[in-house]
């Protein structure tokens, strides 16, 4: 069945430019002919800003360049298999083709640097998902942490500024990753649906980048998104657990549509950026989690709303 995955990492390849065509054949676990072998109608993927120590002497901005522009000529190199996406008219062109559709997002909002102007710009370029925060505290808010203190800090008033202008400019906000205080003020001032791109559910997993079922089900009054995780520490039965699968993250996606509402609930795998023993480790292991899904009882209708059709309502309503 096609699917559309809310969160890979794959573009990290691209830290310094490479030779060959690594986006087109890898041995990670995202890569252009696996999207098309599984039937991918959409993979969006993260421009994941490290710890600055990790790009060793590389600026922010060169090392988004370098993603951009990696992502981009495999694009033109492969225009058959994939096209680039800022919208859901873009998308139902693309599939209408028989394309994948790549969607540019930031993980971690660093970049954007504290200034309104910079959404316009990242926008303009075609970046369309910002996942507010990552691990750190930046220009728009506070991470998740065992600390209660920064657990509950909200957005910065900048950071509650941009949200306006992201629902005015069409680029969908991203919890994942951001302390609770700052989901709840997202909450509170968003005016369009917003999502929680690669995370699982507290209650099963007590990870602080898990939702509560509060947010779960707040979330799902919203008419949000959540697109399931499947690192072994979000999905495991403790957060130390170093094997992820099938039958846990199918957990995961239950207990969301328990409390939240069966259109809740979407995929948002973190290929790329997570470790571990993954039973689901590629494009061509997610059929797995549509079997055992149906053997618990989802309908076919269910199956297609997790697997494609939520993620198409939500870039409908957002990505205009
Ligand atoms: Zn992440």
């Amino acid at each position: 069945m096609r699917y559309i995955d809310f969160h890979c990492d794959t573009l990290m390849m691209f830290k310094n430019p490479v030779s060959g065509d690594p986006l087109y054949e890898n041995d990670g676990s995202v890569d252009l002919k696996r999207l098309k072998a599984a039937d991918c109608s959409a993979q969006f993927f993260a421009t994941f800003m490290p710890h600055p120590d990790w790009l060793k002497g590389l600026t922010d901005e060169k090392y988004r360049q370098n993603l951009y522009v990696g992502l981009i000529s495999a694009i033109t190199r492969h225009s058959d298999m994939v096209g680039l996406a800022k919208n859901y008219d873009d998308y139902c062109r693309n599939l209408a083709l028989g394309k994948t559709s790549a969607f540019l997002t930031f993980e971690d909002g660093r970049m954007i640097d504290g200034r309104i102007e910079n959404l316009q710009k990242f926008y303009t370029l075609g970046y369309r998902l910002i996942t507010l925060t990552w691990n750190y505290p930046n220009c728009f808010g506070y991470p998740n942490s065992t600390d209660p203190e920064i657990m509950e800090k909200g957005l910065t008033p900048f950071g509650k500024d941009a949200i306006q202008q992201m629902n005015q400019l069409g680029i969908l906000i991203d919890v994942s990753h951001l302390s609770d205080g700052g989901f709840y003020d997202v909450l509170d001032i968003s005016t369009k649906p917003f999502i929680a791109s690669h995370s699982c559910c507290r209650a099963l997993t007590p990870h602080t980048r898990n939702l509560t079922d509060d947010m779960i089900r707040k979330l799902g009054d919203k008419g949000g998104f959540v697109g399931v995780n499947f690192c072994p520490a979000f999905t495991g039965t403790t957060i130390h657990d170093t094997v992820s699968t099938v039958q846990h993250i199918c957990d995961h996606v239950q207990h969301l549509a328990d409390i939240g509402g069966i259109e809740l609930i979407g995929i948002g795998s973190d290929f790329d950026g997570i470790s571990g023993e993954l039973e689901v480790q590629s494009p061509l292991d997610m059929e797995k989690l549509f079997d055992e899904l149906k053997r618990r009882g989802f309908t076919s209708r269910d199956l297609e709303r997790f697997a494609y059709k939520n993620a198409e309502r939500i870039m409908r309503e957002v990505l205009v």
